[in-house]
């Protein structure tokens, strides 16, 4: 997404807000610039669904990719997919659903760029079982600035291949990529959701679930205080065996929702709005637990149905807060992080707690690894919204905890260092001509340029 001027891609937070010395839409994979021509450093970029800085280049050349939109193969037999990097997951499922395929893994948005996915090399509600979405890629094609297209698997340049996956768009321009999807039966997902009063329960009930489903997630309500520090709704999903249920036609989705202005978070995040919010959210669903069966959509892509919703933060945007601390301190230090949090009235509508899985993320750099993660958004109030995130890393710190880059805007350099060890190993693979406004505030070269 570009704001009005075209100069200025945005990401999904809407902060920081930066300026592009140039926007370059690349449009055929066969006529790509000549990338050492560009004055200063570039960095591709997908549709801006990243939250904080990871997808923006202040003062450098924006590679805009998401007009690669051409599918080049399809194995129906094997599921493998090979289509240029600017395809979206949304355009995927089009094509794959109606075939009896689906995306092996998926974000909770379908409006990214499959680029996108490798460089941040995204998770979803089935990581438990599937882990991430780059697990399933088997190759892609890499054009770096010296004008070499590098061909990268698990077995041809691996190493590259594993700066690359999580590698936050620094190490050349992914022009296609090939992946394996998922069968599926039909379109359809057997849910269960089950409401929990406390933190045991969610973590009793992700300990009886995930072995059963291959999908889970929760939404949280943090503002409840002690003794029982949260509340909320465990959803976990199978995929649909019936066959009959594949000749159903899945229903139109409705018109999507849009915000078509800036609202003001004083007015629609408050302390008050939020409990109102949590409150009726926690209650619409009465019995403890709910079963049934639905298409995809409003399981995967609940948010999608609005768009822009982002808006809602108004124009100084928002900090959405995601990071996962391990298992060993899981209970206790998600309680203290809660606690932390209730205690300062801080919070959000969409608390999403989810334990990841065992699986090992193939990134040098991926953000996933064993523990509880909890993804939190935090309206944009200017200084004292900084001061309070500054003090929450420390709480998180002291559990072990570890930040996710596509979500960030603000970690520290040293907290980013601490949770990648691997980011020196890591620089060697970075195209020289390639940076982004996150690389250069989490290595400490530039302090960053943001508005606030
Ligand atoms: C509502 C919502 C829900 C989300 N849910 C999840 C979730 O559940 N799990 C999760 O992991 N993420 C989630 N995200 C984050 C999102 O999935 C990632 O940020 C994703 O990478 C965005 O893809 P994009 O195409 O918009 O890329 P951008 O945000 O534009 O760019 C992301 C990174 O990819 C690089 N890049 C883009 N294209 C290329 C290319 N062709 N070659 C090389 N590098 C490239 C960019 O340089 C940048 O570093 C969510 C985002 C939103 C808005």
């Amino acid at each position: 997404m570009f704001s009005e001027n075209k100069q200025s891609p945005t990401s999904w937070g809407r902060y920081p807000k930066v300026k592009s010395k140039q926007v370059v839409p690349l449009f055929w994979r066969s006529e790509l610039p000549d990338l050492a021509s560009f004055d200063g450093s570039v960095l591709p970029y997908g549709y801006g669904r990243s939250y904080g800085d990871s997808c923006l280049n202040d003062s450098g050349v924006t590679l805009d990719a998401s007009r690669l939109t051409n599918f080049i193969a399809f194995d129906d037999q094997e599921g493998l997919l090979k289509c240029e990097a600017g395809v979206s997951l949304a355009n995927v499922l089009e094509l794959a659903v109606p075939r009896g395929w689906f995306l092996p893994v998926s974000p909770g948005t379908k409006f990214v760029s499959v680029g996108g996915a490798i460089a941040n090399d995204v998770h979803g509600k089935n990581h438990h079982s599937a882990g991430t979405f780059g697990c399933h890629v088997t190759q892609f094609e890499l054009l770096r600035s010296t004008g070499e297209h590098i061909i990268c698997s698990p077995t041809q340049n691996p190493e590259l291949f594993r700066a690359t996956i999580g590698g936050l768009g620094l190490t050349g321009i992914i022009i296609w990529a090939e992946f394996r999807l998922k069968r599926i039966v039909n379109p359809y997902i057997d849910t269960v959701s089950v409401r929990f009063e406390s933190l045991d329960e969610f973590f009793d009930l992700s300990a009886e679930f995930e072995p059963q489903y291959e999908y889970s997630v929760s939404w949280v309500d943090m503002l409840i205080g002690e003794p029982n520090t949260c509340r909320g709704k465990f959803s976990a999903g199978n995929n649909n065996q019936d066959p009959d249920l594949a000749k159903k036609p899945l229903k139109k989705s409705k018109l999507p929702l849009s915000i078509p202005f800036d609202l003001s978070p004083a007015l629609t995040v408050n302390p008050l709005s939020l409990k109102a919010f949590n409150e009726l959210y926690y209650h619409v669903q009465v019995q403890k637990r709910v079963e049934k069966t639905s298409s995809y959509e409003p399981f995967f892509y609940p948010l999608d149905s609005i768009h822009d919703w982002n808006r809602m933060y108004g124009s100084r945007g928002f900090f959405q807060y995601q990071f996962v601390i391990p298992f060993e301190d899981g209970r206790n230090g998600m309680r203290s992080i809660m606690r932390f949090i209730a205690k300062n009235d801080e919070g959000s509508f969409l608390n999403v707690l989810k334990e990841f899985g065992t699986r090992k993320s193939p990134g040098m750099l991926s953000f996933p690894r064993p523990g509880v993660n909890l993804a939190i958004d935090f309206a944009n109030r200017g200084p004292r919204t900084l001061r309070f995130l500054d003090k929450l890393d420390r709480v998180v710190e002291d559990s072990g905890g570890a930040f996710y880059p596509a979500k960030d805007a603000r970690m520290s350099s040293a907290s980013f260092k601490k949770c990648y060890p691997e980011w020196d190993e890591f620089q060697k693979y970075i195209d020289p001509k390639f940076s982004s406004t996150f690389w250069r505030r989490v290595t400490g070269e530039e302090k960053s340029s943001v508005l606030v």
